[in-house]
């Protein structure tokens, strides 16, 4: 994904879990232990079967075709066997095509439970990781870890699902087989049984050798993913600017290289695994050649050859050959397994450490309701910094360590100010002086390290977020649009609301004259983050929303961004409305729209340094009067006033 190969998501985190895979089988099996039952069980029933066809044709050869042998098999009792030749030959024929309806039966019972199992699991960790990402903490998505969840989401429930259905399956499968095929080798005879199987641990030594090798070139096939999917994300991303500048060959330049490099680490480790497959294929070879070898002087000689001693007959060497040739498939497997289970191990890893991190912004344990609220605000004496996430998570940091990392960086420092129910209080100041954290405060998108905000008198740390967060509404200065309808925008976060109470909603926000005029009105797609609509568009139907949610306390962050005079009238006219009976908190950058406000509190490096009306504020002749005069239109002296 966006990140590089050598950083991994959540790494703090990723540490603390412990044996992730056991952890992953102890919490979502039970439940579905049964399909990984049945999974296993028909696995097993089904390679099982498929070593009877050659062990009958073996019985065959002897007792029917060259008269050498009895009629007998292993595990069954010589008494269920018929006794005349042409009872035989036909068992034979019914036993070898029930062997193969079992196989197929079995194989697709094994295909469907197998994966419901693994699929499952998958279904079920994606959405349990997304539940957590939902309740985490606002600072851990102030950090831009996007790329990472995406990638728990997509490529580490992947791993898991395919561990779960293939490795673990053929796992499975290669010890059935390879323990099946060296008990009827053993059961024939055991001396030949050594001359063939010497095999296997030759290619169990090549394996490891293989994987031993060609590990290193995955890391860096890996790591060369990476860097073109980040290329690739940011040049899609700088789309606008390439264009603008006209840099679209050197982006294809850049691509191209990092696409080469891709190309060849790729191929280095192609080279290498074409060489696996034939390299297994020739042990096994080895193993038939040698086989044959013993065997045929066997037969030939009518005696065991070398040190070798008793018979052998042709239908024992035929089951053998046939045998041979079935080991190399299970096993071929293992470096697959091998290296899906480690990415299975790290995939889980990753899935825990999300689910591990802890959310320190969460409901109390007893909550207090918040009836009726009346919409009453209160900073008392706050003090705030931003704490790094991870550095906050990761286990054993003390608390003496937190408080230094946030002196480094306080943003708010002893802030104070009282709101009644229906006033209105207006945060002015130089970007950066902490306007927009203090309110997101009172939404608890963060915690307060001193002091406290309290809503109609409660502490919000005591109230549950949802009683909280639907008594205080929050217009931000860049909305965000979901890719749905224009009425599924507005009516989100009350669901529930009718088309009347939307249009109603849309009305009192201005917004429903440029909705009807839209080609298909409230049922028009907005695209993908409202690209097809226009800021002052879009801040409306923000508003829209905030009226349709009619809370108590409302908190404006108003927008920097332009619009036309007539939009601007119209938007600050829904404004308006929106604010006359409730609390308001507003955040002003154009004075204008704040003279009324019942106070005005200007913020600079996180303290209130001015505080009063507009009147007030003016007569004071500060910081306020200042910039008023800057926006006023007096701004050659304000400006070096300011600068000054
Ligand atoms: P304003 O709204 O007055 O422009 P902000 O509240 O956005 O100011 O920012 C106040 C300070 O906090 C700035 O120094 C800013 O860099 C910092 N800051 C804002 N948001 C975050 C965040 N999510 N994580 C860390 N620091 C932040």
């Amino acid at each position: 994904m966006s990140t590089h190969d050598d950083e991994t998501p959540f790494d703090a985190y990723r540490e603390e879990v412990d044996r992730p895979l056991s952890r992953l089988f102890l919490e979502y099996t039970p439940g579905r232990a049964g399909w990984f039952s049945a999974g296993m069980v028909a696995n097993f029933v089904a390679r099982m079967a498929s070593l009877v066809p050659p062990l009958l044709l073996g019985v065959a050869i002897d007792a029917l075709f060259t008269n050498e042998g009895p009629f007998e098999l292993p595990l069954v009792p010589d008494a269920w066997l018929p006794a005349g030749e042409a009872e035989q030959f036909w068992f034979t024929v019914i036993a070898i095509a029930g062997s193969f309806l079992i196989v197929a039966l079995f194989t697709w019972i094994y295909g469907v439970t197998a994966n419901m199992f693994a699929h499952g699991v998958m279904h079920a960790v994606r959405v349990d990781s997304f539940e957590k990402m939902q309740q985490l903490d606002m600072t851990f998505f102030d950090d831009k870890q996007t790329g990472e969840v995406m990638a728990v989401l997509n490529n580490d429930t992947q791993n898991l699902e395919m561990f779960l259905d293939n490795a673990l399956m053929n796992s499975a499968r290669l010890v059935v087989m390879v323990g099946g095929i060296t008990a009827v080798l053993f059961y024939l005879n055991w001396q030949l049984a050594f001359v063939t199987l010497f095999a296997i641990p030759a290619m169990v030594v090549f394996t490891v050798w293989f994987m031993h090798v060609v590990e290193p070139r995955y890391v860096r096939e890996r790591s060369a993913v990476g860097r073109l999917n980040t290329r690739l994300e940011n040049a899609i991303a700088g789309m606008g600017l390439t264009k603008t500048t006209s840099s679209e060959e050197y982006e294809v330049g850049r691509v191209r290289k990092s696409s080469r490099n891709l190309f060849e680490k790729t191929m280095d480790v192609l080279k290498m695994s074409y060489l696996y497959r034939p390299g297994m294929e020739l042990l096994a070879g080895v193993a038939f050649a040698a086989t044959f070898l013993v065997g045929g002087l066997w037969l030939v000689n009518d005696a065991a050859p070398g040190p070798l001693t008793g018979t052998l007959s042709v239908g024992d060497f035929v089951v053998f050959l046939m045998l041979t040739q079935r080991i190399v498939d299970p096993l071929a497997e293992v470096s697959n397994i091998v290296d899906q289970y480690q990415n299975a191990k790290a995939s889980s890893e990753r899935v825990f450490g999300l689910m591990d991190i802890p959310v320190h912004v969460e409901d109390p344990d007893d909550p207090i309701p918040l009836e009726n609220p009346k919409g009453r605000v209160e900073y008392d004496d706050v003090t705030f910094g931003y704490v790094d996430n991870e550095l906050r998570g990761a286990g054993d940091s003390t608390a003496s360590e937190d408080d230094e990392q946030e002196l480094e960086e306080t943003v708010l420092e002893n802030v104070s100010f009282e709101a009644d129910p229906g006033e209105t209080v207006a945060f002015v100041g130089p970007t950066g002086a902490g306007k927009s954290t203090a309110l997101k405060l009172l939404l608890r998108l963060y915690d307060v390290q001193e002091g406290a905000v309290r809503l109609d008198g409660h502490d919000v740390r005591d109230v549950t977020l949802s009683d909280l967060r639907s008594t205080v509404g929050y217009v931000s200065q860049d909305t965000f649009l979901f890719d749905g309808t224009i009425a599924d925008n507005i009516q989100y976060g009350r669901f529930e609301a009718d088309d009347e109470a939307v249009r109603d909603a849309a009305k009192a926000a201005q917004a429903h004259e440029f909705i009807e005029d839209l080609s298909e009105g409230y049922e028009t797609r907005v695209g993908e983050r409202g690209v097809k609509l226009s800021g002052g568009q879009r801040q409306r139907i923000a508003l829209a929303r905030a009226v349709l949610i009619d809370p108590e306390v409302l908190i404006l962050d108003e927008a920097t961004s332009a619009v036309d005079t007539k939009t601007e009238l119209l938007i600050q006219r829904s404004i308006d409305r929106l604010t006359e009976d409730r609390t308001t908190l507003v955040i002003a950058h154009r004075l204008s729209t704040v003279k009324d406000a019942d106070a005005i509190l200007v913020l600079e490096d996180g303290r209130i340094v001015e505080r009063g009306t507009h009147e007030e504020l003016l007569e004071a002749e500060g910081r306020y009067e200042m910039l008023w005069g800057a926006q006023a239109g007096d701004r050659e002296t304000a400006a070096d006033t300011l600068v000054e």
